[in-house]
């Protein structure tokens, strides 16, 4: 379908959907040779044509969402479950052991605040089979520094406090920042950003576990940075438990960051597991293991043993990933060789888990991308559901579907993500 265009109309194009693009605020800033005089803004990646979607499978993702948002907080709330789950994990990962400290010690202490915001996305391929039907199958749940977002209405209203974002860099906008804070400029909510160090330096509690920084109380803590373990240091790790057991509200609390590691992932898929979490919904439970893909525990014991031998006899039809966010991370092929080779007669294999490979169907699209030629490449979609909840106490007050996004990779790379840059923005033609 996109063979037959001329070079003329893709540049005119090309101009027209860049300048939507920067209407519509998809834009990135990078700062050249560390410098802020040497300031760019650029467009986010894009796709130049929309990617064809089967408009069934995107509805059954969005009907999903609100089941996800339900599941990551029960089982957030769930530190019995939590520390079964991650057991073996926590020995083989510090990052995740570190996690799961300030959770056991903010559950030792009594959690302060009964709110608990949460903004999620579920990511998920289309899975072609031999026979040529193709079914929908799960990449991962992400629920901390959810990129692309923009569902503040969702957000409480808060008196007086603020919001504040905890970020990586106070000038710098990573995508959905810049959204998020219009419209809480249009619904005149207060807010700051702070950097770690800031909250490291200049925040306290009182005596009634309210945080303060710099003369304000913060009501809501969002964090869109502090996914990866080289975003803290020792003395931010301290200004992580204090936020997680302060008053305010946490976008994601800390069961909640733990509830979307990749080993949660894994030990959902086992028998009995989400049956655990939705008791009297039969439906609920066939509906979200149906977009299951295979997953299987690198734990110590005959089941790891037996997973590691299928992925050594058979590498690309599995996926090997470690407790980390953010794209770029994942093994494939004979990279899984190599890592397990390497750790499979240890307890460190248990950081990892393994995946079946989910084989999404092909297409040719054109990306634009900053300072590269328009070509024809073959890529592959991902979609995104996105889910926002507000719990108190023990209630739902909201629990809603917010949302689409399609992301497009080229398939000449394994892994992608929107924050890594591997992925273009794109929309989806319903077929
Ligand atoms: P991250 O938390 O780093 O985003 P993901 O689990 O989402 O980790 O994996 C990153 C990327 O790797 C995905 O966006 C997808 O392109 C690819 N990927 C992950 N799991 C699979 C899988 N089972 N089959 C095929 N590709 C996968
Ligand atoms: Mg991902």
């Amino acid at each position: 379908m996109h063979m037959g265009v001329t070079k003329s109309y893709l540049s005119e194009n090309r101009h027209y959907r860049l300048f939507t693009c920067h209407s519509a605020e998809l834009v990135l800033q990078h700062l050249l040779r560390h410098s802020w005089l040497h300031r760019v803004v650029t467009h986010a990646p894009f796709t130049l044509f929309p990617s064809s979607v089967p408009k069934a499978a995107l509805l059954q993702a969005l009907a999903l969402q609100t089941h996800f948002n339900t599941l990551v907080d029960k089982i957030s709330q769930d530190a019995e479950f939590l520390e079964e789950a991650l057991a073996g994990t926590i020995q083989a990962d510090d990052f995740t052991a570190k996690l799961f400290g300030i959770y056991k010690q903010v559950q030792r202490e009594g959690q302060r605040q009964s709110i608990v915001v949460g903004l999620s996305r579920a990511d998920y391929m289309l899975d072609q089979s031999e026979d040529g039907t193709s079914s929908l199958k799960q990449i991962e749940i992400n629920t901390f520094a959810v990129a692309g977002f923009c569902v503040s209405d969702c957000l409480p209203v808060v008196h007086r406090a603020v919001i504040m974002f905890v970020v990586e860099d106070l000038q710098i906008s990573k995508l959905g920042r810049r959204q998020l804070e219009k419209e809480l400029w249009n619904r005149n909510i207060p807010f700051i950003c702070r950097r770690f160090e800031e909250v490291s330096r200049g925040a306290s509690l009182d005596g009634d576990k309210k945080l303060f920084i710099d003369g304000l109380e913060v009501a809501v803590v969002y964090y869109r940075y502090g996914y990866m373990p080289e975003h803290y240091t020792e003395q931010t790790w301290d200004a992580r438990l204090l936020m997680e057991r302060s008053l305010a509200v946490k976008c994601p609390d800390i069961g909640t960051q733990l509830a979307g590691t990749k080993k949660v992932q894994q030990v959902l898929a086992r028998p009995g597991v989400l049956e655990k979490f939705f008791p009297d919904q039969p439906q609920v439970v066939e509906q979200i293991r149906a977009t299951f893909a295979g997953l299987y525990t690198l734990d110590m014991g005959q089941e790891g043993d037996q997973a590691v031998a299928m992925a050594l006899a058979n590498p690309d039809k599995f996926v090997l990933k470690p407790q980390r966010e953010g794209g770029g991370n994942n093994y494939f092929g004979q990279d899984i060789v190599r890592v397990l080779q390497e750790v499979q007669s240890d307890k460190r294999r248990a950081a990892y888990i393994l995946m079946d490979r989910i084989r999404p169907r092909t297409e040719q699209n054109i990306q634009l991308r900053k300072g590269l030629p328009l070509n024809l490449t073959s890529v592959c979609y991902e979609i995104g559901a996105y889910g926002a909840y507000v719990r108190h106490g023990r209630h739902m007050i909201i629990n809603e579907v917010a949302g689409n996004l399609l992301k497009t990779k080229s398939i000449e790379h394994n892994d992608a993500g929107i924050v890594s840059g591997v992925s273009a923005f794109d929309s989806p033609l319903f077929i």
